[in-house]
């Protein structure tokens, strides 16, 4: 269990729960937790296409290797695809500081601005309402 305490209600949650909703800013998609209680949104996970791309590969790659043991490849293969597993970890390690921190601004930003970004899918499609 991933359990954490609202720091705004005291509130204690388990972070699987409660993943609430996406906000795209750009090439940017903040994903967020929200506080069952208070609706304080939390940081989860911000990607950019280059993040993403890395996301996806890193699921091939682990595919790759996952067959590579059922069907008993050569050492050597495996050891291949396991630095390349490595590399993309590395890569993505390097993002993740930067992304992070542009994703909690934007987050900042939205809970500043309206609450309507609570549920982000709902709102747009509002906008597309005829009048
Ligand atoms: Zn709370």
């Amino acid at each position: 269990m991933n359990t954490i305490d609202c720091n705004k209600c005291g509130y204690s949650f388990d972070l699987e729960d409660a993943r609430c909703g996406t906000i795209e800013k750009g090439d940017l998609l903040v994903q967020y937790f929200c506080c069952p209680n208070c609706r304080k949104k939390y940081h989860a996970f911000t990607s950019d296409a280059r993040m993403r791309a890395l996301v996806e590969q890193r699921k091939a790659v682990q595919l790759k290797i996952r067959a590579a043991f059922t069907k008993k490849f050569r050492k050597k293969t495996i050891q291949e695809y396991e630095r390349k597993l490595d590399r993309i970890k590395q890569q993505q390690k390097k993002l993740l500081p930067g992304l992070k921190a542009a994703g909690e601004k934007i987050l900042r930003q939205a809970e500043n601005t309206s609450e309507g970004v609570q549920n982000a899918d709902a709102t747009r499609t509002d906008t597309t309402r005829p009048n």
